[in-house]
């Protein structure tokens, strides 16, 4: 017998793998931070044994789920303006709120918020870009959760950073801090074509080819954007993008609403990573990304939330809801995106979106131990018949039991092991009031 640091035994494992193997009475053997067997339950038990076993019998167990773009501070912003244009949204409440309340206690706070709604939810890997990166990846790193955490680049004073060059040596150093650390991906975040100048963004393909760094930003968001893009560059956000060199395979780039059918090639071809996120798209009218014809085509596809003002949570259920059912309803088509393939979006694609499928996004033997353990007997989810219509459109964030991420329990039977959730709310509530002030009389009370 082998030893193992850990086993899960029994339960259904949706492996999502590139057979799509649904395991029945299975069980997943740990070693330090990866999954060295999965299989029948008799078979791995046979082989391996366990201090540690988690009994998942009646479960369901899956890849940890994937959220491919996030602001994850901004979950103090929660609420704060809604139902709103863009413009007044951003300029009016976004913008004037941030000027007054971003500091790194802030960005702390907020993390620490959104980590817990995450890992409540079965959320194991994030993709982010604000400001404070380093401490946004601190918090991450104590509290056990994986994540691609962007330092933003923006051609305007912001909270951490007043030029270009500070912010440029602040990435510097924080690419160095993290780079290979076991959960952190360090990244560098051009916040969008419109807010960085052409030598601003070149320069940041220049450092992500000389340190490796992922490139996360926002590309063609919304038709404005485009119509902007094309006056002042002859050419649409991606087109213009390529024109400059900025484009790689290192790229991570959020919403991508307005490409063309030639874009989309374009796209397929450098190795574009993709990230759909229906809600904010819907919530802020931006429009409907092309999703099935990205997937027909093969991009590198994930599925993110956005920021929780434009959201207004982190859930992953229910973006893959939404995504399934906004193109059905958008394409008056209710096969062109299934339940599996919205599945699909959260984990094994949603890993590739993120140039990181080697490692997570499927329960694999040599994968990293990102698992979730879900319950499948809540009166929203009985009676069973498809595993990936449960999972998709039945299945809430409330049924998320355990959490495991890089072999370590995060969250056992719904108690959260590596954060507080009183002094998380708490904190939370101090910044509220204070948001408030600072905003005058524009937030009335509760
Ligand atoms: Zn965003």
């Amino acid at each position: 017998m082998k030893r193992a640091d850990l086993l899960v035994v029994g339960g259904t494992v949706v492996t999502m793998d590139s057979e799509l193997h649904v395991i029945s009475d299975a069980a997943i053997a740990i070693v330090g931070s990866r999954i060295v067997a999965v299989g029948p339950r008799r078979d791995v038990t046979g082989r391996y044994s366990s201090k540690e076993v988690i009994d998942a019998h009646g479960k369901l167990i899956i890849p940890g789920l994937i959220n491919g773009h996030t602001h994850i501070p901004m979950t103090l912003f929660r609420g704060l303006a809604d139902d709103l244009d863009l413009q007044d949204w951003l300029t009016k409440y976004i913008f004037p709120a941030e000027a007054k309340n971003v500091t790194e206690e802030f960005v702390r706070a907020g993390t620490r918020l959104g980590l817990a709604e995450m890992i409540r939810g079965g959320t194991t890997t994030y993709c982010d870009m604000y400001y404070f990166e380093d401490a946004i990846a601190d918090e991450t790193a104590k509290a056990g959760v994986r994540g691609v955490l962007g330092e933003t680049i923006i051609d305007f004073p912001v909270a951490d950073n007043k030029t270009n060059a500070e912010g440029m040596a602040y990435v510097e150093k924080f690419v160095q801090k993290w780079k290979g650390h076991e959960l952190i991906v360090p990244a560098i975040a051009p916040h969008a074509p419109y807010t960085v100048s052409e030598e601003h963004l070149k320069a940041a393909r220049a450092f992500s080819d000389r340190t490796g760094a992922p490139i996360v930003t926002h590309i063609s968001e919304t038709k404005r954007e485009v119509d902007d893009s094309l006056k002042a560059h002859g050419a649409s956000p991606v087109d213009y993008l390529n024109r400059i060199g900025f484009l790689s395979n290192k790229v991570i780039a959020a919403h991508m609403v307005w490409p063309s059918e030639e874009e989309l090639d374009l796209l397929k071809k450098i190795g574009v990573g993709v990230v759909h996120n229906p809600q904010s798209n819907m919530k802020l009218a931006s429009g409907v990304a092309p999703v099935p014809n990205m997937l027909k085509r093969g991009l590198l596809i994930g599925l993110g939330t956005d920021g929780a003002a434009s959201n207004n949570d982190l859930n992953m259920w229910e973006e893959m809801d939404t995504a399934a059912k906004l193109h059905k309803v958008f394409s008056g088509d209710p096969k062109v995106l299934s339940a599996q393939e919205a599945f699909e979006l959260a984990t094994i694609r949603g890993a590739q979106a993120l140039h990181l499928e080697n490692e997570i996004g499927s329960i694999e033997k040599g994968k990293r131990a990102d698992l979730v353990i879900v319950e499948r007997d809540s009166l929203n989810q009985i009676p069973l018949y498809n595993v990936y219509s449960d999972l998709v459109y039945a299945t809430k964030a409330n049924d998320v039991e355990t959490v495991i991420i890089n072999g370590r329990v995060v969250m056992r039977d719904r108690r959260l092991l590596t954060l507080d959730e009183a002094a998380i709310k708490a904190s939370a509530l101090v910044f509220r009031e204070k948001i408030a002030r600072s905003l005058g009389g524009a937030i009335t009370a509760p």
